[in-house]
C-alpha cells in the first residue's frame, strides 16, 4: 500500500473508531494455522464502517479482502497486501416475522443454536460447520443433512462500486460449493433465513447426533480446513486419494490425514507452500491412477498466490 494511502486509511479508521492492526499475523484467524501477516487487519463492528472502509479501498485501489472464520482458506506465507477485514464482530442476530436475520460474521454454531432455541428446524446441518454466515453463503456450505441454499430467503451484498444489492434465494445461483457472490466477488453483509416449525428437544438431539458423527470421522486433533477437494461426480475424493496411495503422504509438516483421506492436517509447523505442494501431488497421483481431476474446494488467500 502506498504511504500516502495508508496514512489516509489510518486517519479514516481512527475517525470511525475501528480496531485495526498493522502487519498482523493472520494464522491465528485461520483453522489451518498457516500464513503470513496482513498488511492492515481491521475489525469493524458495524456494517456502516465495513462499507466505508471497502469504499475507501476501492477508490484508492487498495486490495480489500474479507475473512470470516478462516475455516476454508490457505493464507499465503508471504502474507496479504492491502486490507484484510475480519468480520467476526459483525454478529447481530434476531428473529422478525418468523425469519432469522443474521450479519455476515455470525458463527454457524450460533446461527444453529439461535434457531433451535426458537423451535425452528432446518439449521441443524450447520451446527458443526466451522465459520461464519458470510463464508458459508459464498460457498453454499453444507453436508449430507442440508446446505445453505435450503434455508436462505434473502442475501444483502455490497459491491466494490459502492452499490448494495439484495438477492432473493432464486437469484443466488447456489450450486455445489458456489454462488453468485463467489462468482461476482460480492461482499455478503447479511442474510435472512427461514426454517420449519420444530421441537427444540428434537432439533438439539439431531444437532448433537450430527456433531458426534462428524467428530468420529474428522481428524480434529490437528489443525485443518475441512475437505480439501470437491466431490468429483460419481466418486468420493477421500476414497480416490486413499486408493491412489496418498494416505499419510507428507510435504513438510502438511500430511494427508490417515483418519480421513480427504483432509490435509497441519502437524505443527506446516506452511501454506507445504499444503499447496501436497495438494498438487495428490491431484497428480489421483489423475495418473484414475484419470479424475480433483478440484480444490479450499481457497488460496489471496486467490492464486504463488
Ligand atoms: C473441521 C472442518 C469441517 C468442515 N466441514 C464442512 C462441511 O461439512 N461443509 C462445508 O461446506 N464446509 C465445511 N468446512 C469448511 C468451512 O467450514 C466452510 O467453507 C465455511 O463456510 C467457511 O466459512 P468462513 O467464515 O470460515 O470462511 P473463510 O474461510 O473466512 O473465507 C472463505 C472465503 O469466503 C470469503 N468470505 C468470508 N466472509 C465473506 C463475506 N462476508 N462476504 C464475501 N466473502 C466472504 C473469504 O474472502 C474467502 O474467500 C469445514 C471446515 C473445517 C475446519
Amino acid at each position: 500500500m502506498r504511504k500516502f494511502a495508508k496514512k489516509n486509511l489510518i486517519f479514516l479508521l481512527k475517525s470511525l473508531e475501528v480496531d485495526f492492526k498493522e502487519n498482523f499475523p493472520l494464522k491465528d484467524f485461520t483453522e489451518y494455522k498457516v500464513g503470513g501477516n496482513g498488511e492492515m487487519v481491521v475489525f469493524p463492528r458495524s456494517m456502516d464502517t465495513l462499507k466505508k472502509i471497502y469504499a475507501f479501498c476501492s477508490r484508492n485501489s487498495i486490495p480489500f479482502y474479507l475473512l470470516g472464520g478462516g475455516a476454508n482458506v490457505i493464507v499465503s506465507d508471504g502474507g496479504v497486501e492491502g486490507v484484510v477485514c475480519i468480520t467476526k464482530k459483525l454478529d447481530k442476530i434476531y428473529l422478525k416475522n418468523g425469519k432469522i436475520f443474521a450479519e455476515c460474521g455470525v458463527s454457524l454454531e450460533k446461527l444453529a443454536i439461535f434457531a433451535a432455541e426458537r423451535n425452528i428446524s432446518g439449521f441443524e446441518f450447520a451446527y458443526n460447520i466451522p465459520g461464519t454466515v458470510g463464508g458459508a453463503l459464498i460457498m453454499n456450505a453444507g453436508n449430507n443433512y442440508g446446505e445453505f441454499a435450503d434455508i436462505v430467503c434473502l442475501v444483502k451484498t455490497f459491491a466494490s462500486n459502492g452499490r448494495e444489492l439484495i438477492f432473493r434465494q432464486t437469484l443466488c445461483k447456489f450450486g455445489y460449493r458456489t454462488s453468485v457472490f463467489r462468482e461476482k466477488k460480492l461482499a455478503v453483509l447479511s442474510a435472512v433465513f427461514k426454517g420449519q416449525k420444530g421441537r427444540k428437544e428434537e432439533i438439539f438431539a439431531l444437532m448433537e447426533r450430527i456433531k458426534r458423527e462428524r467428530e468420529e470421522k474428522f481428524p480434529l486433533e490437528y489443525p485443518n480446513a475441512g475437505s480439501v477437494f470437491k466431490r468429483p461426480k460419481g466418486h468420493y475424493a477421500g476414497k480416490l486419494i486413499e486408493d491412489a496411495g496418498c494416505g499419510g503422504l507428507k510435504v513438510g509438516d502438511a500430511m494427508v490425514s490417515l483418519k480421513h483421506k480427504g483432509f490435509i492436517v497441519n502437524l505443527g509447523n506446516a506452511t501454506a507452500k507445504d499444503i499447496k505442494n501436497l495438494i498438487a501431488v495428490i491431484q497428480k497421483k489421483v489423475y495418473e491412477k484414475f484419470g479424475v481431476k480433483l478440484e480444490r474446494e479450499q481457497i488460496f488467500f489471496p486467490e492464486d498466490f504463488e
